[in-house]
């Protein structure tokens, strides 16, 4: 009698993803050891240790995860997705002769809505397999890319550029970004895994009246925008030789700084604009493999991380990292802020785990719906493998995490309660086409 009561007592669940080590990322980030989440539909109903969640919860489906560890699917705050196409097609240059003399020639050539969807594919392939499971874009032609992101089943901010100046096929003018702009919001608003958003450019391609336009635009529709900021000591100079102020300053003084931003580099900062960023609750996607590949410098993330900024993780596009690699972000940002700073207790593997999750998630406005494992959140989540001579011996997992664990460890990825990446092969990509089509661009671009 006492047992059948317990049985009708147990919630159905979907799926009971089980593990040796849980990392919800949640309140004092303790390693939850033989861990288990329960997921219905798209959500996280609870997380605990197995044995909490087993007494409670019945699953159709229980992935065992003997010698593997679960935490938040890892979440890319600043790329240029399509940009893939052009990884390693101008190389160890700096930042203005790579943009005017190789990628914009390059996107002005060839960027369309098909470049764009085939290219995405390529780019979500890549973030996938590494336990990427939210990414936010800045790019063209984002309906296109939202389309493919949607049938794919990833989540996604869809970041609509904003310059000053006609791009062919896209914009004849700078009317033409806004339209697109308001159109891409206008269609995808309240979806379900993909967030509109605006996008101007960077100061030294988008004077003041159009931030202050794409700012209203974010406003009227309470939707995020995402932008280039205080990357080169070249652009610090040239604001100040335009407008007298430093980027942050400036931004603060046309009225951009709010928490509906998120800026992505932030290497050139002074100690005032770390408190604006602190004070107006302004997100920052650290990109650490981009900033030394093109040469930009070091972000303070230190500095920002004591002042409370949010700092977060993002690659930038493939051309300038060269890859889309958050798991490499991370080892980068944890060891190379200690070499600058001479300090090696600045970045700790759970500090720099939280900056490529739940960071990740409050800089996008997603805070409530992903970036860490907790009931009533979207079930965005990333299993790995133990089972390498490189994860061996394990006497602190997040330490593994930060400075060992490689894309090639992840086994499975879900997001929004749909396994996406099962035994490292991905469910609703075709790899072997998305290369393949990928190669045919290449023959295409290479002429
Ligand atoms: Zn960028």
């Amino acid at each position: 009698m006492t047992k059948n009561l317990k049985i009708n007592t147990m919630k159905k669940v979907d799926y009971i993803i089980r593990a040796d080590f849980l990392l919800t990322m949640e309140g004092g980030l303790e390693v939850i050891k033989d861990g288990a989440v329960a997921v219905s539909g798209s959500e996280i109903i609870e997380a605990g240790t197995f044995g909490e969640i087993s007494k409670q919860h019945a699953a159709d489906r229980i992935l065992n995860g003997k010698d593997k560890v679960v935490f938040p699917g890892l979440i890319n705050t600043h790329t240029h997705a399509a940009m893939v196409y052009f990884r390693g097609l101008a190389d160890d240059l700096p930042l203005m002769e790579w943009l005017q003399n190789h990628i914009w020639p390059a996107e002005g050539k060839w960027m369309n809505e098909d470049f764009v969807s085939d290219a995405v594919e390529l780019a979500c392939l890549e973030m996938l397999k590494a336990g990427v499971t939210t990414y936010c874009d800045h790019y063209f032609f984002q309906n296109a890319a939202g389309k493919k992101m949607e049938h794919i089943g990833m989540r996604g901010v869809l970041g609509a550029g904003v310059i000053d100046f006609p791009f062919t096929g896209y914009a004849a003018s700078a009317e033409d970004y806004f339209v697109n702009a308001e159109n891409l919001i206008k269609n995808w608003k309240g979806h379900e895994l993909l967030t509109p958003c605006v996008a101007p450019h960077a100061i030294y391609t988008c004077g003041p009246d159009n931030y202050k336009r794409a700012n209203a635009l974010s406003d009227k529709y309470n939707v995020p925008i995402h932008t280039h900021l205080a990357e080169t000591e070249f652009e610090v100079a040239e604001c100040q030789k335009r407008f007298g102020k430093t980027p942050v300053e400036y931004f603060e003084s046309i009225g951009m700084l709010s928490e509906r931003l998120s800026a992505a580099h932030c290497v050139w900062l002074t100690d005032n604009e770390i408190e604006l960023l602190a004070k107006r609750n302004v997100g920052v996607a650290h990109c650490i493999e981009s900033n030394m590949k093109l040469a930009s410098g070091f972000a303070p993330v230190p500095k920002m991380l004591k002042a409370g900024v949010n700092v977060a993780l993002g690659t930038d596009g493939a051309a300038s990292n060269n890859d889309l690699s958050i798991l490499g972000e991370m080892a980068s940002a944890a060891k190379v802020h200690k070499a600058v700073s001479k300090d090696p207790t600045v970045i700790d593997g759970k500090t720099v785990l939280s900056m490529a999750t739940i960071n990740g998630a409050n800089a996008l406005g997603l805070g409530d719906k992903t970036g860490s494992i907790k009931a009533g959140k979207k079930a965005d989540l990333v299993i790995a493998d133990l089972n390498s001579p490189h994860l061996t011996p394990i006497y602190d997992i997040y330490s593994h995490i930060a400075y060992c664990m490689r894309p090639s460890d992840i086994e499975t990825v879900m997001v929004n309660g749909k396994i996406l990446v099962e035994n490292g092969r991905t469910t609703t990509i075709d790899e072997s086409d998305t290369i393949a089509k990928a190669r045919e661009w290449q023959a295409k671009i290479r002429g």
